[in-house]
């Protein structure tokens, strides 16, 4: 299928599940010999990280804890939603390896806060792995330690990713055509 539609909206290919799975690889390598050794603890943001997780954590070759969080937005007029809280998280992870798996970052507000509640909690490393990054909405000043691909600042579905809570089970990963 290289185009999709979803209720209003029609989306065309933009990268391919051989493309993402590819570079997953590349990804999960690159993690299996950095955290070598390390007490490490994979945290999942919920929800659109589910299938980038599920794959990317089966091609890293260690010993690890895996566990979920949700970040819940306030729901206001605003069409940016602020940050509220953050669910769920079960283990502890003061003075372990901490590597924060995200589905994208666009502005960089969530991860800011999470950035900000994880730390508290005094892990001795935090990093971030995201499948997509929007360099050119990134409004933040902190490392990302893996991005799978650099991709415009366009609204994109599939792969986990949802269009009003629709798209996710979406093998690949497409972009909103320009009308
Ligand atoms: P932030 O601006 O805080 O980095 O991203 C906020 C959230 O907006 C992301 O976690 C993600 O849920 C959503 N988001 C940002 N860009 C896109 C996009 O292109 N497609 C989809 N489906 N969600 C996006
Ligand atoms: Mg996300
Ligand atoms: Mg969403």
């Amino acid at each position: 299928m290289s185009k999709v539609s979803i209720l209003d909206k029609t989306f065309e290919i933009y990268l391919s599940n051989t493309q993402i799975q590819e570079r997953i690889n590349q990804i999960g390598r690159a993690i299996s010999d950095e955290f070598h050794g390390d007490e490490l603890i994979i945290v999942g943001v919920l929800n659109g990280s589910f299938l980038f997780m599920a794959d990317l954590v089966r091609r890293i070759e260690l010993n690890f804890v895996c566990d979920f969080i949700k970040v819940s937005s306030y729901q206001g007029t605003e069409s940016t939603g602020q940050v509220k809280s953050l669910l769920g998280l079960k283990e502890s992870i003061e003075g372990k390896s901490v590597l924060i798996i995200e589905d994208i970052v666009d502005s960089g507000l969530s991860m800011e806060y999470l950035l900000k509640e994880l730390s508290s909690h005094r892990p001795k490393r935090l990093a971030i792995a995201t499948l997509l990054f929007k360099r050119e909405a990134f409004r933040h000043k902190y490392a990302i330690d893996y991005v799978g691909f650099e991709i415009p600042n366009k609204f994109v579905v599939g792969y986990g990713l949802d269009y009003d809570g629709l798209g996710r089970n979406l093998p690949h990963i497409y972009q909103l055509t320009t009308p």
